[in-house]
């Protein structure tokens, strides 16, 4: 976790070189643009409902408890200078700016709304409270900062040394020989005990140091990756010109004998009673879940594999099961923060492009005078940053004071023209 929003009192006399400086610039931005989710923080999310996830930040000093969140767009506009917490994005949160939450604090973007948001859960991380230690991040009295995980079923947050029971062992985390995480998805050992029936499905769906992931074809992967899956179906071309799937097949993974668990060996493997989609007949695990005497496992944290949500029984009982768990939400693709990130930077991407695009647009609209002047200012400031570099020790590191000094001067000679 970072900072989404750059902290100005956080910036002591740092000193960087120009290009650390706009790689580092660069990073934040995509990490905050991955975080909002192609969020403009204009307006108040209220209006949207439940949303199936979202940029939260609670407020401390309007809502002290730490029991009300409010979105991003609230964040900037009435909680600016608030003591805020960025608890990054959480499911199914309706905004609660200026509700019974609040207090006297109103909401200037939408002052209208129900005194309470009853589908909002809030976990200790509203009150700036992170994993079983309780710590705050960034934690004030740690030498660094260490990353953390997230649960997502709680959606708490944990340091990697504080997953698990004292009494038992390390956890070992499935990470590359970079570090980095082999797993799609971490089960927390608190929520462990809710998602025990996840052991009647075949090994693969775990996460291990050897990559390997729950849907096991590596082409079907990227074919599912396009946003339109409508197109995905006439992928396989083995079925040749026929490009529709027949037995009203609507997703080609559900079609993957791969993807079905071999639990039950009765299970007919019959491509006709495998397929899932919303409302499969036959179930993939063979069992009634609700009726089935789950072992009560050693709370462990699970690391779950790439897609393994993808490998889930969709039938209606165990749809059931889920509900009466509360973690329906397992089967909806767009919950999982890699749907969130992937669909965040594809906004990303196109808000890109037209930006890129609209800069054009605009110096092509301009005036002959107009885009001279513009010309001439670039010149200016390319004339000064030379006359910087000429006089500077390249073996020196930039400080915040040269740029100021560049624009400075740049200032200067524009007022004398
Ligand atoms: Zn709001
Ligand atoms: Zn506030
Ligand atoms: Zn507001
Ligand atoms: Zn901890
Ligand atoms: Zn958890
Ligand atoms: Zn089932």
């Amino acid at each position: 976790m970072a900072d989404v929003f750059d902290d100005d009192e956080n910036e002591t006399e740092q000193t960087v070189s120009l290009n650390e400086y706009l790689e580092q610039v660069e990073h934040q931005e995509l990490e905050a643009d991955l975080v909002l989710g192609g969020d403009e923080g204009k307006e108040c999310t209220y209006a949207k409902g439940y949303m199936k996830r979202q940029a939260i930040f609670s407020c401390l000093t309007c809502a002290p408890d730490g029991n009300g969140g409010v979105c991003t767009a609230c964040s900037l506009s009435c909680h600016d200078g608030h003591e805020i917490i960025e608890l990054w994005t959480k499911r199914k949160f309706k905004c609660d700016c200026g509700n019974s939450k609040f207090g006297a604090g109103y909401c200037k973007l939408l002052p209208s709304k129900d005194s309470e948001n009853e589908e909002n859960a809030y976990n200790q991380n509203f009150k700036g409270k992170y994993c079983t230690c309780g710590r705050p991040y960034p934690d004030p009295d740690a030498e660094e900062q260490v990353e953390m995980i997230q649960c997502c079923i709680c959606e708490d947050w944990f340091h990697e040394e504080h997953l698990g029971h004292e009494s038992t062992n390390e956890v070992k985390i499935p990470v590359d020989e970079e570090g980095e995480p082999l797993y799609e998805d971490l089960i927390c050992h608190k929520c462990s005990s809710i998602c025990s029936f996840l052991h009647l499905y075949p090994p693969t769906i775990w996460a291990s140091d050897k990559e390997h992931a729950a849907t096991p074809s590596k082409e079907k992967d990227v074919a599912a990756t396009p946003s339109k899956e409508k197109d995905v179906v006439s992928a396989p071309s083995a079925s040749g010109s026929s490009s529709k799937l027949e037995d009203g097949t609507s997703d080609i993974r559900d079609a993957d004998p791969a993807a079905v668990p071999d639990v039950n060996a009765k299970s007919p493997h019959d491509d006709k009673d495998v397929v899932l989609g919303e409302k499969s007949v036959t179930c993939l695990l063979g069992v009634d879940l609700s009726a089935t005497e789950l072992a009560s496992e050693k709370s462990q944290p699970m690391f779950l594999a790439k897609n393994w949500r993808e490998a889930l029984c969709g039938c209606a009982k165990c749809s059931d099961f889920y509900a009466k768990k509360g973690i329906s939400y397992l089967l909806d693709k767009e919950d999982s923060i890699a749907e969130y990130e992937r669909m965040a930077k594809q906004k990303r991407d196109e808000k890109m492009q037209q930006q890129e695009g609209a800069e054009l647009n605009l110096l092509n609209n301009l005036g002959h005078v107009e885009k001279l002047e513009i010309l001439s200012g670039i010149n200016d400031m390319k004339d000064e940053i030379r006359s910087f570099l000429q006089n500077y020790d390249a073996s020196k590191p930039i400080t915040s004071n040269d740029i100021h000094q560049v624009f400075e001067n740049l200032k200067k000679r524009r007022r004398m023209d």
